[in-house]
């Protein structure tokens, strides 16, 4: 007899895009992965892999809604789907960008969750609206299950005052919310758990530095498990350079641009969010696959771009282990910090002092998957661990919808 198969499906809606994973309840492995691309614009497409089947489809998705049900078809397509119903979802798990100050931990969502949501968009006006719509969409399709939000800002709330408060007039924090909150938490939470785990120590014992390296990055200083500092603040610009995005500057020059050069506030801040970083140095590309062959045939300037990255890194590696007082793991993920032995090469250069040593083969061979890359007897353990948001989802859900007793 057909006996149901129980999954978990996790969510991560953004403006025109929404990608989706189903997991086995026990969290081990992903049954199925898809995603809907180019949402409300020309060219939209629907891609799944279920149970090693591919299947992609150009058709036209107008709005969300529809998006959904192009998902669930996919999920239920007789020949290429995961699942034969919807009532084999045992609970869905959803990624949300901006929790505020109001979430400090993953939540099970109802009603009065989903009000505060929608009392934190002025915070992250980009990011929030769509998650809602994709938590909106998902309760109407599956109403009888667990719904979990997972918020990105979320492991940051234990930063003590001195390293969240601005040095602005503190009414700005009382009245306007203006402080810090740091992004890319899920994963810094994901890969610093599973660095202590490769590590074999507890992590309560650890005094960790993520160096979460993709076209966003994060730095977050981790003691005893829980952040007490990152280097993304209020929007998402601050902290090292980013693929596009200028990372930390002189609040000054935003002034001189406007006064001097004219520039509207919109221009500054598309500057600012879309013309700077990688890209705005090296003139090529925000890509550091494309920087890296560009700097190795000689090109000036990819060559700066590369590396005052990895020094903007180094500087909040140095930082951050000043911060805890010391440091015991130095951690990569996302596309660069899983995939670039030579960034890393660059940012560890030099930090012998920290007890922070390479070695230069298991760096070099590791790309895009779990190793210990530190020298071997060195007093820091240095690590590759590619980050699994979706998998720390999924965890939370099933521990906050009761099901996760087998979970790991
Ligand atoms: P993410 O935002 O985590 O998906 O990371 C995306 C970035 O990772 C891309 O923009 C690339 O710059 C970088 N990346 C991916 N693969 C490599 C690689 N093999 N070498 C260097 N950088 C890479």
């Amino acid at each position: 007899m057909y006996k149901i198969p129980e999954v978990i499906l996790t969510i991560n809606c953004g403006s025109s895009t929404i990608k989706y994973q189903l997991f086995t309840t026990d969290v081990r492995e992903v049954v199925a992965k898809g995603m809907v691309s180019r949402i409300g614009e020309p060219g939209s497409t629907v891609e799944q892999e279920a149970r090693g089947r591919q299947f992609r489809q150009e058709r036209p998705v107008p709005s969300h809604h529809q998006a959904f049900e192009a998902a669930v078809e996919f999920l239920l397509h007789p020949e290429h789907g995961a699942i034969r119903a919807l009532e084999e979802i045992e609970a869905v798990g959803h990624r949300a960008v901006h929790g505020g100050d109001l979430f400090f931990e993953s939540t099970l969502i109802t009603d009065e969750v989903v009000e505060k949501l929608e009392e934190l968009v002025p915070l992250a006006p980009l990011h929030n609206p769509p998650n809602l719509v994709g938590i909106r969409e998902a309760r109407a399709l599956l109403p009888g299950v667990p719904h979990v939000a997972a918020f990105d800002t979320s492991f940051h709330q234990t930063m003590p005052p001195k390293a969240y408060v601005y040095p602005l007039p503190y009414d700005y924090y009382l009245k306007h919310r203006v402080r810090r909150y740091g992004f890319h938490g899920t994963s810094c939470r994901y890969v610093s758990r599973r660095a202590a785990e490769m590590l074999g120590r507890p992590a309560s014992e650890l005094k960790t530095v993520v160096c979460h390296l993709g076209n966003g990055v994060t730095m977050a200083a981790v003691r005893e498990g829980r952040s007490v500092d990152t280097s993304i603040g209020f929007a998402t610009f601050s902290g090292v350079m980013m693929g596009t995005r200028s990372g930390d500057i002189d609040p000054g020059l935003i002034f001189y641009l406007y006064r001097r050069l004219g520039m509207s506030p919109e221009a500054i801040e598309n500057v600012l969010y879309k013309e700077s970083g990688l890209l705005g140095v090296s003139g090529v590309s925000n890509d550091m696959r494309v920087i890296e062959e560009r700097a190795r045939a000689g090109d000036e300037r990819c060559r700066l771009a590369m590396e005052m990255f990895a020094y903007m890194v180094k500087k909040y590696v140095g930082a951050y282990a000043a911060a805890m007082g010391g440091i015991d793991a130095l951690v990569f993920t996302a596309g660069i910090g899983e995939n670039s032995p030579e960034s890393r090469g660059l940012v560890c250069a030099g930090l012998g002092f920290l007890g922070i040593e390479l070695d230069p083969a298991a760096n070099d061979l590791a790309r895009g998957r779990e190793a210990i890359i530190g020298r071997p007897g060195g007093r820091t353990a240095v690590l590759v661990v590619p980050t699994n948001e979706e998998k720390m989802i999924a965890l939370d859900t099933m521990r906050l919808a009761g099901l996760g007793k087998n979970a790991g």
